[in-house]
C-alpha cells in the first residue's frame, strides 16, 4: 500500500482579513518546523480577499505552508459577476481549492453536477480539489450515510480520468458534525472513509484508491484529532473552527503528538 502523507487544512471559511490573515499565517509558520512539514502536509484554504496576501507571504518567506481557495467557478471566464475563475487561482499559484463544501451545497444550491464541473475546472488550471461529501442529520439517522455519500463521489468524479483523480483530495464531512461541535465517532469516520476508498477503487484501481488523501471534517479540535487519525482510512482533517485558533490548528497538525 501507497503511504500517504496526512494533510491538515484549515478551512477559515468567511473569516479573517487580508491583515489578519497575514498575522495569522505568520503565526502558524513561527510555530511550525522542518519535523512537522516533513510528517504531514499543511494547507489554508483563505477567503478570496486574502490569497494575495498570503501568496506574497508564503512566497517571500519561502514557507512550507500551502494554500488555496474555498471555491471557484466552474467557467474559465466571461459574464460570470462575482465569480473566481480556476484560472485566476492558478495565477496566485494555489495549491488546492475546495469543491462542494456542504456550505456551498447547501446555501448556493450547488449540485453533485456543478460540484463535477468545478472538479474538472479545478484540474483543467493545474489546482488540486478537496471535494467534500458527506450526508446531513437525517440521512445518518436513517443509516444512509455510506450510500449517500458515495453517490457525492460519483457524481463528482463523473467522467474524471484517472490520471486527474489521482491526485484528488476527498474531505468526508458528516453535514451534522461541522461547526456544531457533534464530532462523529473515529468509527463513523472510519465507515465512511473506508467505502470511499473502496469505491475509488471500484471506479478507478485499488492502486488509485491507496494513494487518495481521505480527510474527515467536523469539529475537528487538538483534543479529538489523535483518535481519529488512528483509523486507517483518514488520512488528515479539513478543519473549520478551529483553524482560525493558530495554537489549536498547530497541535492539530502534530496529532501525533
Ligand atoms: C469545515 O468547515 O469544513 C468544518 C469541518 O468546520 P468545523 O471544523 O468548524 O466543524
Amino acid at each position: 500500500m501507497t503511504a500517504r502523507t496526512p494533510l491538515m487544512a484549515g478551512n477559515w471559511k468567511m473569516n479573517l482579513n487580508h491583515l489578519e490573515a497575514i498575522a495569522h499565517v505568520q503565526k502558524l509558520a513561527f510555530a511550525l518546523n522542518d519535523k512537522d512539514y516533513a510528517a504531514t502536509e499543511v494547507a489554508v484554504l483563505v477567503p478570496f480577499t486574502d490569497l494575495r496576501s498570503v501568496q506574497t507571504l508564503v512566497d517571500g518567506d519561502k514557507l512550507k505552508i500551502k494554500y488555496g481557495a474555498q471555491d471557484l467557478s466552474a467557467h474559465d471566464s466571461g459574464a460570470y459577476t462575482g465569480e473566481i475563475s480556476g484560472a485566476m487561482l492558478s495565477k496566485l499559484s494555489c495549491s488546492y481549492v475546495a469543491v462542494g463544501h456542504s456550505e456551498r451545497r447547501q446555501y448556493h444550491a450547488e449540485t453533485d453536477e456543478i460540484c463535477n464541473a468545478k472538479v474538472k475546472a479545478a484540474y483543467q488550471y493545474g489546482l488540486t480539489p478537496i471535494l467534500c461529501v458527506g450526508e446531513g442529520l437525517d440521512v445518518r439517522k436513517a443509516g444512509n450515510q455510506v450510500a449517500h455519500t458515495l453517490a457525492q463521489v460519483d457524481g463528482g468524479l463523473k467522467d474524471v480520468p484517472a490520471e486527474q483523480a489521482a491526485s484528488i483530495v476527498i474531505a468526508y464531512e458528516p453535514v451534522w458534525a461541522i461547526g456544531t461541535g457533534e464530532v462523529a465517532t473515529p468509527e463513523d469516520a472510519q465507515e465512511v472513509c473506508g467505502a470511499i476508498r473502496g469505491r475509488l477503487a471500484e471506479l478507478y484501481s485499488q492502486e488509485l484508491a491507496d494513494g487518495v488523501r481521505i480527510q474527515y471534517g467536523g469539529s475537528v479540535k487538538a483534543g479529538n484529532i489523535a483518535a481519529i487519525m488512528a483509523q486507517p482510512d483518514v488520512d488528515g482533517a479539513l478543519v473549520g473552527g478551529a483553524s482560525l485558533d493558530a495554537e489549536e490548528f498547530v497541535k492539530i497538525v502534530r496529532f501525533r503528538d
